[in-house]
């Protein structure tokens, strides 16, 4: 039986840095992949004479020269930086509030975001200059949590960062109401709530602020030849590091003696080792792979208390026009029924619902597709079991083709672009395409909902005591960073550190 150091199941984001992670630390590691190709969602598809990136619209947390990010901390550290390419938006988002069809364009640069949000906002100008001051005493912070893989000096942490000790527990709209923000400032200002899939009154103020914080500072970033370049660099690094990965061999059982991991199997293979990094759903884990007799019991308590993240229906388009022919003029148009995120979660719980963000790569990145071409992805998220109680085995297609429809027509007339006659090639993809290609339950496209217990600070403060199989850690969507690339790849890395700390 081959045996490995580490068993990474799940060729995630994740999955691939926290492999990469150990296998340059020197430890012998396997990935165990279902799929045919690296990065799970991370990845792009053909159609036509168009290349479609599966998930990344805009990857945030990565710098520029000499303004280093997280991320592209992070891949100088795996040795992968200077072997993609990467580009950067101009602007952080264009949101329009279908509801009063007011129109807000917000530019990279904090200065810049201030003074803009002043002109649609007069009044705001201080409490957005205090937001951000916020947001870099946090992200500080965070940069030492991360740094310290865990093992933190509680202490430290309260004496050098104490707005972020402060700020822990809070909401995103009881800090915003607290700094005296206008109510309008802080609508427009909470449009990237659905980069993280919960309403603003749930979510943690330090989680939203660090992700607005890295795309207002940074730029939304994107690699040149979509998000698969990204993949198969790691995939290509880990394997020139000596790491093993084999694809096609889906995991059905993680092998457990006294209260440790010992091994997994794949439907015709055994495989031994003593740690396992599963980039999953743990509620997939201890539900499937784990026989019941060594699941423990407060594992199975906190998987049933767990409220799942969104669900998606992205269209991918492939346009047979360029970007000025058909009129678009931003990278990112997020459209919104209501700017107050709480009105719209509890709208967003239909299918139907026309909350859409559509992005158009070709702005930013001129190869997204060929000469007098263009692209644009609209995304659409559902939470809760809409869909699942929507579609069936006979309706399903027709629903498919019949939510294209609205969200295109969505975008048409809140925009007032026509796209549809532009259409060469389309596709389609469900929450069911999403839990077919992933596995992961109900098709859910972001982990957990980021609420109460599940967000960000006690997920990452709460890792360890978690782990109440030895050996057996999680990583990716799921983990203690909860969903989005930057906050998959870091987490890959935090968790192969644990596992190397072991
Ligand atoms: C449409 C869409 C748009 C998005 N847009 C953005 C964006 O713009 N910015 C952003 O930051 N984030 C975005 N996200 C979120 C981001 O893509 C995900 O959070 C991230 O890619 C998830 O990474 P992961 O490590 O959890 O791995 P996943 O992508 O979930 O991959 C899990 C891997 O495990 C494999 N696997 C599952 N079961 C088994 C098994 N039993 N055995 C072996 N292998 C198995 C799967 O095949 C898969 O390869 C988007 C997601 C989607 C779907």
């Amino acid at each position: 039986m081959e045996k490995f150091d580490c068993i990474v199941i799940g060729a995630g984001n994740g999955g691939l840095v926290a492999a990469l992670t150990l296998q340059k630390k020197g430890k012998n590691v396997l990935i165990l992949e279902k799929g045919l190709a690296p990065g799970g969602v991370a990845t792009s598809f053909r159609r036509g004479r168009f290349e479609f990136d599966a998930s990344l619209h805009e990857l945030c947390g990565y710098g520029e020269l000499g303004n280093k990010g997280e991320i592209d901390a992070l891949f100088e550290r795996l040795g992968i930086e200077s072997k993609v390419e990467m580009m950067h938006a101009k602007e952080a988002f264009h949101v329009v509030d279908k509801l009063t069809k007011d129109e807000y364009s917000m530019p990279v640069g904090v200065d810049n975001f201030i003074e803009k949000m002043e002109e649609y906002v007069p009044g705001s100008r201080d409490s957005m200059t205090t937001f951000f001051g916020l947001c870099e005493d946090i992200q500080d912070a965070l940069s030492y949590l991360h740094s310290e893989k865990g093992a933190i000096d509680e202490k430290d942490l309260y004496q050098k960062y104490p707005n972020f000790v402060q700020l822990a527990p809070y909401k995103v709209n009881a800090v915003l109401e607290k700094i005296k923000m206008p109510k309008k400032a802080i609508e427009i200002l909470s449009t990237y709530w659905v980069y993280l899939g919960s309403p603003i009154d749930d979510l943690s103020f330090v989680h939203y602020a660090s992700m607005v914080y890295s795309y207002v500072l940074y730029g939304p970033a994107i690699p040149t030849y979509t998000s698969h370049e990204l993949s198969r660099v790691l995939e290509n690094e880990f394997k020139n590091a000596g790491g093993t990965i084999y694809y096609l061999s889906e995991v059905e059982k993680i092998d457990v003696e006294d209260g440790e991991v010992t091994g997994v199997q794949t439907k015709d293979t055994s495989y031994a080792t003593s740690h396992v990094i599963a980039n999953l759903s743990p509620k997939v884990v201890y539900g499937k792979m784990i026989s019941k007799e060594n699941v423990p019991i407060e594992n199975c308590q906190l998987e049933n208390e767990r409220i799942l993240g969104a669900r998606g229906v992205s269209i991918y388009l492939g346009l047979n026009a360029s970007c000025e022919e058909i009129g678009f003029h931003h990278y990112t148009y997020f459209l919104s029924n209501n700017l107050n995120s709480k009105v719209e979660y509890k709208k967003m719980q239909e299918v139907f619902h026309g909350n859409v963000v559509g992005v158009v790569p070709n702005i930013v990145n001129k190869k997204a597709s060929p000469e007098g071409t263009c692209i644009l992805n609209l995304t659409s998220l559902i939470f809760g079991d809409a869909f699942d109680k929507l579609v069936n085995k006979e309706n399903y297609f027709d629903v498919k083709e019949q939510l294209a429809d609205f969200l295109i027509r969505s975008f048409e007339e809140t925009t007032g672009i026509s796209i549809r006659e532009y259409i060469e090639e389309i596709e389609i993809a469900t929450p069911l395409t999403f839990a077919r290609y992933t596995g992961h339950p109900s098709g859910v496209i972001y982990g957990y909902m980021a609420k109460g217990y599940d967000n960000l600070l006690p997920r990452t403060f709460s890792e360890e005591e978690e782990t109440r199989i030895k050996g057996l850690r999680f990583c990716g969507g799921f983990g203690a960073r909860l969903s989005g690339f930057s906050s998959t790849y870091l987490n890959g890395e935090d968790v192969a550190m644990k596992t190397l700390g072991e």
